[in-house]
């Protein structure tokens, strides 16, 4: 994997913490294996998290009914996004794969890394109408989530208290990296690294080391294409796709379930 480009983005107020630990090996390994890696280093940046129309130089098309979405198509397309917004489009531009490493809030992204995400992934350079899914403007770019819980894994399992870790990241993996076309990675979870042993937590990084190993070259987790949707029809799968899975157990993924089973660890692994 020489000569790949990574970008990190991390979100950890705390260089003492495990995050930021797993952020180091990430550029420690994957520096060592020839790739040029580049941190956005969110907290350290005081990124700002809110989409506003102070996202925008100069004057908005309609400031009295300001839409976020519309104005920031345009400013992209004027060259009119701020500063800070522009460089990390030019990061994620270059990047080969991109890696969000954070502690999860609220079984989801803390609200810095969200706003990087509302504010970064703008209408026009991250995703059109047409250009979406599997047809998406990232294609040809890997993404994947790097994380540590508060929860044990049993209880963010099937039959735990916080529910499937997989309907979890199905908003996060599908809503928003493979909507934008990213060839999504399986999850890295660390799992509660406050509540075990310091071996353990040793053991989970040198994990993380190890996989660093072979990363780029994972195959991506399996979502549905966007072919198999029928556009005129408000998006709903086809129903020869339909009839194809009728005698399958499991659903399609954890978002298109036919009515059957979640498929276990649709969004944890892949070839599954
Ligand atoms: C607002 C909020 C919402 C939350 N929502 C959720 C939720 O929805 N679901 C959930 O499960 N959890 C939730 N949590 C908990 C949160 O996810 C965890 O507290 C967090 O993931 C722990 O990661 P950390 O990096 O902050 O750990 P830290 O506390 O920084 O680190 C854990 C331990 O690792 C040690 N460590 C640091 N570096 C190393 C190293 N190199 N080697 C070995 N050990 C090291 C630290 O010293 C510490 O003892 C929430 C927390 C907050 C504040």
């Amino acid at each position: 994997m020489a000569s790949k480009k990574v970008l990190i983005v991390y979100a950890h107020q705390s260089s003492g913490s495990f995050n930021s630990a797993a952020k180091d090996a990430a550029v420690e390994v994957l520096t060592a294996k020839g790739c040029a890696v580049e941190v956005s280093d969110l907290y350290a940046m005081t990124f700002k998290a809110t989409a506003t129309a102070e996202d925008i130089t100069g004057k908005v098309k309609n400031a009295d009914h300001f839409c976020y979405g519309e104005e920031t198509k345009l400013a992209w397309e004027a060259g009119k996004l701020t500063a800070d917004i522009s460089e990390e489009q030019r990061k994620l531009t270059e990047a080969d794969l991109v890696i969000f490493q954070f502690p999860m809030y609220w079984f989801t992204v803390p609200a810095i890394m969200k706003g990087w995400m509302d504010r970064v992934l703008t209408l026009g350079f991250a995703f059109t109408h047409e250009k979406r899914y599997s047809q998406g403007i990232f294609k040809d770019k890997k993404a994947m989530l790097s994380f540590t819980t508060g929860s044990q894994e049993s209880m963010f399992s099937a039959n735990g208290i916080n529910g499937d870790m997989n309907v979890t990241l199905w908003p996060l993996q599908n809503g928003i990296l493979h909507y934008c076309g990213f060839q999504v990675l399986a999850p890295q979870i660390f799992w509660a690294p406050s509540h075990v042993p310091s071996e353990a937590r040793g053991t989970m990084l040198e994990g993380w080391r190890t996989r660093m190993q072979g990363l780029l070259g994972e195959n991506p987790l399996a979502f549905t294409p966007l072919d198999c949707f029928d556009g005129e029809k408000g998006y709903q799968l086809k129903p020869e796709v339909h009839e194809q899975h009728a005698a399958k157990e499991f659903g399609l993924t954890v978002g298109i379930h036919l009515g059957k089973a979640l498929p276990p660890n649709n969004q944890m692994k892949a070839g599954v």
